[in-house]
């Protein structure tokens, strides 16, 4: 072989080429026979991330060419792995019959094509996605000064879009936690001002031309998508927000190679509708994962008794998204409180319930036509469940959440009397595979098998007619795809067969240990069989499309039910667990008070009630003008951060519409939770502990408003002393005459309490303990006052630090102690009021505020040089102005 030939790929290396030179961006699934082959630098990461073997397939430029497989019926476990791992996936498959190839020349190679691209926020199916929560594909994007996101899954088409502001952008993500995010790729420069948000956990980045990103574009998308002159139907939506949602389109319709699949229509979010929470105070909650990342321990584990996927995705997307309409609020609330007071009502529906299907999902697949008769059968099932549903309620006076769920059941029962005759109740998972439809439902395909099972039975006829003709017993008429149908007997018995010309049989092969055979009439029946057979398929593929469309000619009547079936779980299940742990109705109003009674942590109770050895210990907080600050003091191990979590906890449980851990409740609408609680290096972006402290301290300090809600467990502790308590001084000054909002702040520096005396509206509270033959124990009650010792060193005893730290570490806090309250004393005391620097700050920096305002409207980065010098002169120009 010349040099020349070894460098010529193979025809079939030179499509595989061809095609992986249009997909750089992931790993190519290159379909061959029964495997999905990957080569080169595909085969060697997918041997490593999947621990499969790497073998060599030929040559390349003289080298030799790393090849991966994995077993097409078995390829969702190796792309779930994949997915997971953050890779993208291209299936390429064969596109033509390999006769049709064949017919170009013996060596030309079967057309194939990407079919689809599989990425983590474009998954539709089953065993890909997670069943309770939701798989968001997400955009953001900025035009001008105006930013956006926009969230898309496509497995249950839900579809919606907000105008945000730069602070929001990491809580946004972090409530919606999307799979994959889609951005500018100029966002990935390292000098680009929201380079930071790539730096995301858990997301998967695709940067997208920046050009892409083009407002016509995506009008005319969006448009197109629902067949509409105009999008304002939908919403009042800003440039960014249809940029956003368009490029949410472009890309699922890349990735699905153009069969979209059902869509809802956009909703508009608004900020000010939801509770906002930011990324750390999520995290600090433990609201849907505890800190070491898992479900079990979380907020959502514990309130999540829903029986149905629906159900589950409902109560995540209720708790990423408190609400602030009180009467909205309120609906939630009465649906609790009707189950709860119609309890044999509701244990009727949990009953029917338990037996319902994830109708949204296999609506999505079907609309995109990758469903199967599985999917018929879960529709079916889920009807069935909406009609039996209905028939509970009938005549029931209902709230209006329910009323409203209950009219969107709807009346499915000849859809559901349709496919429940049409699918069999354990259906295959394609269609292709056969036997989907049931015996009864078609005349003409019920004759069609009888004449494909009749041809079975002439075949098992058949061989007992040439073992009587042949007298060997061990005859067989056997099935390969090599030979089709043919007739098998041992060699040592082949001497007894008449073949042709005077006999009947026709050889074809010899084996080891046995010969094959033909007949003529063997021959004829194989061809009845193979049309029966293709002809019986044809008409259930055909089935299954008729009952596929009728469905989706119904799909946004069918979404309704799914919202229905879902919201009756949710509300059946929390009214349950309400009952079980003694939750009551909070009461919501528009005050800026907080006034709650003998409240507890709800995961921390449970903790306890399973041990069984303590019992909780109820606290009550409230939070008024008179008193809108609480400064918590008490010794280590009291029970302070318990404290402060569990009234954030509380809020956020009364703003999702779930009953509360507490005696009793006035909740004045929160708009926006904080929290500095726990501390942790994010060190992928370079910050210590500390840094990340006073990032998010500075975040609350310009963020809150009079309506919002902070908490602080232990602000300025990673610091020298006189520098955290210096810090934790000027904060709470801060919030007190600046934010006004009302704040719990738990503390060790003692010191601070002082400032119940020059601050109007903070007050002093502590956790209890009692001394008692040398030991302290821990009452964990909240109580007026100051506590006057931190215990730091009896925790350190109990802790087993050795008895020689513990005697020298009292003689240092003996020494230490006298002198630093001393200083403080009577310099704290003596310092000018913060309002008085809050005046000579403003004084010595007038801040002109045309010039911030015309800041705010333009985007530098979309700036010429010359258009850059304009702005500057501007800028200028409206300092001078005022
Ligand atoms: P530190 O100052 O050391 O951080 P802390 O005062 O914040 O301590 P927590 O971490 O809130 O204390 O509580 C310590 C433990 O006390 C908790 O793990 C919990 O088991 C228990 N505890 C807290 N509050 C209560 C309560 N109200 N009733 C019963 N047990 C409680």
């Amino acid at each position: 072989m010349n040099k020349q030939n070894q460098t010529q790929p193979t025809p079939m290396m030179a499509q595989y080429l061809q095609i992986k030179s249009e997909f750089k961006e992931g790993l190519l699934f290159y379909r061959m026979g029964d495997f999905y082959e990957l080569f080169f630098e595909d085969a060697i990461l997918a041997s490593e991330a999947l621990d499969i073997t790497l073998t060599k397939r030929g040559t390349h430029n003289e080298k030799p060419i790393p090849m991966a497989g994995v077993p097409v019926h078995s390829h969702e476990v190796y792309l779930n792995r994949l997915i997971k791992k953050g890779f993208k996936v291209a299936i390429v498959e064969q596109t033509e019959d390999p006769a049709e190839a064949k017919k170009r020349g013996y060596k030309s190679v079967v057309n194939r094509e990407i079919v689809r691209i599989i990425t983590p926020g474009t998954l539709t199916e089953e065993n890909l996605l997670e069943a309770r929560s939701n798989n968001y594909l997400a955009a953001l994007c900025k035009i001008k000064a105006d930013l956006a996101l926009a969230w898309l899954d496509i497995s249950t088409g839900v579809f919606k879009a907000q105008k945000i502001n730069e602070n929001q952008m990491e809580a946004a993500l972090s409530r919606l936690s999307p799979k994959e995010i889609l951005l500018p790729d100029d966002w990935l420069n390292a000098s680009h001002p929201h380079h930071f948000i790539t730096n995301s956990e858990n997301a998967s980045f695709t940067p997208l031309p920046k050009a892409q990103f083009h407002f016509k574009n995506a009008e005319i998308r969006l448009k197109s998508l629902w067949n509409v002159g105009s999008l304002q139907s939908y919403g009042d939506f800003s440039e960014a927000e249809i940029v956003a949602a368009g490029i949410l389109i472009h890309y699922v319709d890349i990735t699905q190679k153009g069969n979209l699949p059902r869509i809802t229509p956009i909703q508009q979010v608004k900020t000010g509708q939801f509770l906002e929470i930011d990324a750390s105070t999520r995290r600090n909650l433990e609201l849907t994962q505890t800190l070491n990342g898992h479900r079990k321990g979380s907020l959502l584990w514990l309130i999540d008794r829903t029986q149905t996927s629906v159900g589950a995705r409902l109560l995540d997307e209720y708790l990423a998204m408190p609400l602030c309409d009180i009467q909205a609020i309120n609906h939630r609330l009465d649906a609790i409180e009707y189950f709860i007071n119609h309890s044999e009502i509701r244990d009727e529906i949990i009953e029917n319930l338990r037996t319902a299907t994830d109708i949204e999902r296999a609506l999505a697949r079907l609309s995109s036509s990758r469903g199967g008769p599985r999917d018929l059968r879960s529709i079916a099932q889920a009807l069935w469940t909406s009609c039996q549903l209905r028939e509970i309620l009938h005549h029931k006076s209902l709230p209006l959440a329910l009323y409203e769920a209950d009219e969107d059941l709807g009346s499915f029962g000849t859809l559901f009397a349709l496919l429940d005759d049409a699918i069999v109740e354990e259906p295959p998972l394609l269609i292709r595979d056969g036997n989907a439809i049931k015996e009864g439902y078609s005349h003409e395909l019920d004759n069609l098998r009888r004449l494909r099972d009749d041809s079975r039975q002439l075949l098992a006829q058949m061989q007992e007619k040439y073992i009587k003709q042949t007298g060997i017993t061990s005859l067989k008429i056997k099935h390969n795809n090599l030979l089709g149908y043919y007739v098998e007997v041992p060699s040592k018995q082949a001497q007894n067969i008449p073949q042709k010309p005077e006999g009947i049989f026709i050889h074809r092969q010899t084996m080891a240990n046995a010969i094959r055979y033909l007949t003529d009439e063997l021959v004829e029946l194989e061809g009845q069989i193979a049309k029966a057979s293709e002809q019986a398929l044809l008409m259930e593929t055909d089935i299954f499309d008729q009952l596929t469309s009728k469905i989706l000619d119904q799909s946004s009547l069918l979404e309704k039910v799914a919202t229905a079936i879902a919201r009756f779980d949710v509300f059946s299940s929390l009214s349950i667990l309400s009952q079980e742990k003694s939750w009551t109705r909070p009461t919501l109003n528009e005050t800026t008070d907080l006034e709650i009674h003998a409240a507890r942590h709800p995961v921390v109770e449970n903790a306890l009630q399973k041990i069984g050895r303590e019992k909780f210990i109820a606290n009550d907080c409230y939070l008024a003008e008179k008193s809108r600050i609480w400064l918590l003091t008490g010794p280590n191990m009291a029970g302070k951060s318990t404290y402060l979590r569990q009234n954030a906890l509380i809020i956020i449980m009364a703003q999702i519409g779930c009953y509360i851990p507490a005696d009793s409740a006035k909740i004045g609408i929160v708009d926006r939770l904080f929290s500095r609680v726990g501390a942790a290096d994010d060190l992928a972006r370079g910050q210590s502990t500390f840094m990340v402290e006073m990032v998010e301290t500075a975040t609350i300090l310009n963020q809150a408003t009079k309506r919002s809600l902070v908490i602080l467990d232990e602000i300025g502790r990673g610091t020298a002393t006189f520098d955290g308590l210096s810090i934790a001084w000027s904060v709470v000054e801060h919030l007190h005459e600046v934010n006004q909002c009302r704040a719990l702040f738990a503390t060790h520096y003692h010191e601070l309490t002082q400032l119940e005396k020059q601050l109007d509206h903070l007050s002093c509270w502590s956790l209890k303990v009692r001394e008692w033959q040398n030991e302290v124990i821990f009452l964990h009650e909240v109580g007026r006052g100051t506590a006057d010792r931190s215990y730091g060193i009896h925790v350190g005893r109990l802790a087993g630090l050795p008895n020689i730290v513990i005697e020298r570490a009292q003689q240092v806090l003996d020494t230490l102690e006298g002198h630093r309250q001393k200083i403080v004393i009577d310099d704290l005391s003596a310092l000018p009021l913060f309002a008085d620097i809050e005046k000579s700050l403003s004084s010595a920096a007038p801040c002109s505020h045309k010039a911030l305002e015309y800041i705010e409207t333009v985007d530098p980065d979309n700036f010429t040089p010359k258009e850059a010098l304009d702005a500057l002169y501007e800028l200028k120009r409206l300092s001078q102005e005022e």
